[in-house]
């Protein structure tokens, strides 16, 4: 088996000989086991897979991978995407490593800080546009028809073939696909990737049943749970502020195939799992990935029966990519005392105790 995400998975990816076989150490991402949250739930078995842990912070690497690769095998001189974030991101890393220019369009005061950071770092050509995601992905698209630059946004289909590797791994650890799947739903590239990724191991037969897809989208960016776009989106959770997803057909497909939901979460509830799930489990999620817990325990809360079910939620990004938003949010356990031993002990104790 090779490294990362091409090399692992190379059967089941559109890989040919003249495919570079790049990585920047994508994939193979941990799935921990709740500690905490899965018994108060009344879940039998409860994972968090960790997407945080890619090269970049998220998951967008998996698809990234693949997309830059096959641009190089296509001698494409440039790749160029919308983002909220994490893919100009990844799409900037995966260029600097390959030589490949990225351009990426950010919709101007949306983007969090994290995220910003690394596209300037890994150098990408950064176009700040004064409007939302889904103004700046339709440029993109427009855009890549007129000039020879690849998109890869995940309308880009390489795109969500890496990201089903991530459902290959939780079969791959579990020993089998789980009953059911946590999951935020933004673009709707990767409910649509885990479904495909689901069902291309379950005709493979390295797994003998499929899971149930349980979607959430924001409440104030809910478009599909509307049933109609979404003008104006709003959330804190910026990663999946989104108003009319390009993959709205397959989030779909993915819902009705697997019997699965496709629902939406407030602001508030997911401000709560995103505190739960560092507080209480050790997992600092972005706020976009606590959506997935705030799924699973609404659903709970409705009154889901998950006692002798296995469950994963997708923690698809890692909290540091919005620090502002933990120190603003979080209540913090912080004191100023005198440099002295007294003073500590004072209040250390009495934490300790
Ligand atoms: C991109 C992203 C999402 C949403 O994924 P879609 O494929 O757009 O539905 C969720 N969380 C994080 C951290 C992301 O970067």
């Amino acid at each position: 088996m090779g490294i990362g995400v091409l090399g692992k998975y190379r059967a089941y990816l559109p890989v040919s000989d003249s495919t570079p076989m790049i990585t920047l150490g994508e994939g193979d991402t941990p799935l921990v086991k709740s500690n905490r949250l899965g018994a108060e739930l009344g879940c039998g078995e409860l994972y968090f897979k960790l997407e945080g842990c890619n090269p970049t912070g998220s998951f967008k690497d998996r698809g990234m991978v693949v997309a830059i690769a096959k641009a190089l095998e296509e001698h494409s001189v440039a790749v160029m995407c919308a983002s909220t974030g994490n893919t100009s991101a990844s799409a900037a890393a995966y260029g600097a490593y390959t030589g490949l220019p990225a351009l990426v369009l950010i919709p101007k005061g949306e983007v969090a800080l994290g995220k910003l950071a690394q596209a300037m770092a890994y150098g990408a050509r950064i176009i700040m546009v004064d409007g939302n995601f889904d103004v700046a992905l339709k440029l993109v698209r427009d855009f890549t028809t007129k000039h020879h630059i690849t998109l890869v946004n995940s309308v880009n289909p390489h795109r969500l073939q890496g990201q089903k590797t991530a459902a290959f791994e939780v079969s791959d650890v579990l020993g089998d696909a789980p009953d059911l799947i946590f999951i935020p739903v933004g673009n709707a590239g990767n409910i649509t990737a885990y479904w495909q990724g689901f069902k291309e191991y379950r005709a493979a037969e390295m797994t003998t049943r499929l899971p149930r897809m349980m979607g959430f989208q924001a409440d104030g960016a809910a478009p599909i749970v509307r049933g109609h776009p979404i003008n104006n989106p709003q959330t804190i959770a910026s990663a999946i502020r989104i108003g009319n997803p390009a993959s709205w057909q397959s989030a779909l497909q993915a819902r009705d195939e697997s019997g699965g939901i496709i629902d939406a979460v407030t602001d508030d509830e997911i401000l709560e799992a995103y505190r739960l799930l560092a507080s209480r489990e050790g997992v600092f999620g972005e706020p976009a990935s606590a959506a997935s817990v705030a799924g699973l325990i609404k659903t709970v809360n409705q009154g889901l029966d998950l006692s002798d079910k296995r469950v994963v939620c997708i923690i698809t990004g890692t909290g540091l990519k919005d620090p502002d938003l933990a120190v603003s949010s979080v209540q913090a356990h912080t004191v100023e005392v005198e440099p002295t031993m007294e003073a500590v002990e004072a209040v250390a104790l009495s934490a300790a105790g």
